[in-house]
C-alpha cells in the first residue's frame, strides 16, 4: 500500500527528505536543482520528473538532465519499493536535454517501458528502441488503470513537437517548459510547492526565465497565450499545475495569474541574451540540493 498523500508541514522537513513528493495522491515528484547564474545572482531551477502511478502501471514524465538520472532513479527505485505499480511508459513533453537527456538509460533499466509522445528523432539516437516509440498526438489517452495521461495543447513551447500532458485521475497538468521559473535556494525553497515558498517573487523569476529560455514571448501578443492558458486550465479544470522547471502549483487562481505576469512583463522588456559565462568557482555544483 501507498502512503497518504503528504499533509505533514513541508517547512519542518529537512531539504534532502523532502523529494519524492507525493504533490496528488498518486503523482510523485522527483529529481534535483540546478543551480545557474545571472547577472550576480545564483537561480535555482528544477529539470524535474514526476511518477504517475495507476492500478495497473506508472508513467514517467520527463526523464530530468543527464546529470540527475542517478537521483532519479533513486527516487523511482524507493517508489517501487513502496509498492508503485511497475513503470511501464515514459512521456516526455519534448526532445530538448532537460526533459529528455535520461531517456536512453530509462529504457535500458526498463526494458518493458514504451516511449509516448511526439517522438520525433528519438530513432536516430537510439535505433535500437525504435519499436518502443509510440507516437502520441491531442486527445490520446495513455491508461494505467483507474487513471490516463493524455496528450493536450502546449500552450507556451519551445520546440514544434511538443506536447504537454495531464492526468485524469487528480486533474495534474505537466506543461513542459510552460510555468517555468527558478526559486531561491537561500530562502529553503527547493522541494516546496510554489505556496509554500512564500518569499519567491513569482512575476520576477518567471519574467527571468522567459528572457532566457523563451525568446519567441517577446514578439507575440503574451495577452493571448495567457487567456488561451486559462481557456485550457478551464476546459481539463486542472487542480495541479507539476512544472519541469518551476515548483508546482496546488493553488491554480492565485500563483496562476502571478506567472502571467511574468511572461507578460518579460515581453515587454529588450532580450538581455543567455546566462552568463562568468568563471564559477563552485556555484555550479554548490548549489545542488542533491535530494
Ligand atoms: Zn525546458
Ligand atoms: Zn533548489
Amino acid at each position: 500500500m501507498l502512503d497518504k498523500p503528504q499533509t505533514k508541514n513541508m517547512l519542518d522537513v529537512p531539504v534532502a527528505q523532502r523529494m519524492p513528493r507525493e504533490i496528488a495522491s498518486g503523482v510523485f515528484w522527483i529529481g534535483d536543482c540546478l543551480a545557474q547564474r545571472h547577472k550576480g545572482k545564483v537561480y535555482h531551477g528544477y529539470n524535474a520528473a514526476f511518477l504517475v502511478a495507476g492500478d495497473d502501471a506508472s508513467i514517467l514524465v520527463e526523464t530530468g538532465h543527464p546529470k540527475d538520472f542517478p537521483v532519479i532513479e533513486r527516487h523511482l527505485g524507493e517508489l517501487f519499493a513502496r509498492g508503485v505499480a511497475p513503470l511501464k511508459y515514459l512521456f516526455v513533453t519534448h526532445q530538448e536535454t532537460p526533459h529528455c537527456g535520461g531517456l536512453g538509460r530509462i529504457l535500458k533499466t526498463f526494458p518493458d517501458v514504451i516511449l509516448c509522445g511526439d517522438v520525433s528523432d528519438y530513432h536516430l539516437a537510439f535505433p535500437q528502441y525504435e519499436h518502443r516509440m509510440h507516437w502520441m498526438k491531442e486527445g490520446d489517452e495513455i491508461d494505467v488503470g483507474g487513471r490516463a495521461l493524455t496528450a493536450v495543447e502546449p500552450v507556451i513551447r519551445d520546440l514544434r513537437t511538443t506536447w504537454w500532458g495531464f492526468d485524469t485521475g487528480e486533474r495534474v497538468l505537466f506543461p513542459g517548459d510552460g510555468f517555468a521559473y527558478s526559486h531561491y535556494h537561500e530562502d529553503g525553497h527547493c522541494g516546496l510547492v510554489a505556496e509554500e515558498a512564500v518569499s519567491l517573487d513569482l512575476p520576477d523569476v518567471s519574467s527571468t526565465f522567459a528572457d532566457l529560455a523563451l525568446f519567441w514571448t517577446k514578439f507575440v501578443d503574451m495577452d493571448a497565450y495567457c487567456d488561451r492558458l486559462d481557456e485550457l486550465i478551464e476546459r481539463l479544470d486542472v487542480k495541479i499545475i507539476a512544472p519541469t522547471h518551476g515548483l508546482p502549483i496546488t493553488d491554480v487562481k492565485s500563483t496562476v495569474p502571478k506567472v502571467q505576469e511574468g511572461l507578460k512583463a518579460a515581453a515587454l522588456m529588450p532580450e538581455s541574451g543567455t546566462n552568463e559565462k562568468a568563471t564559477l568557482p563552485s556555484a555550479a555544483t554548490d548549489g545542488m540540493c542533491s535530494l
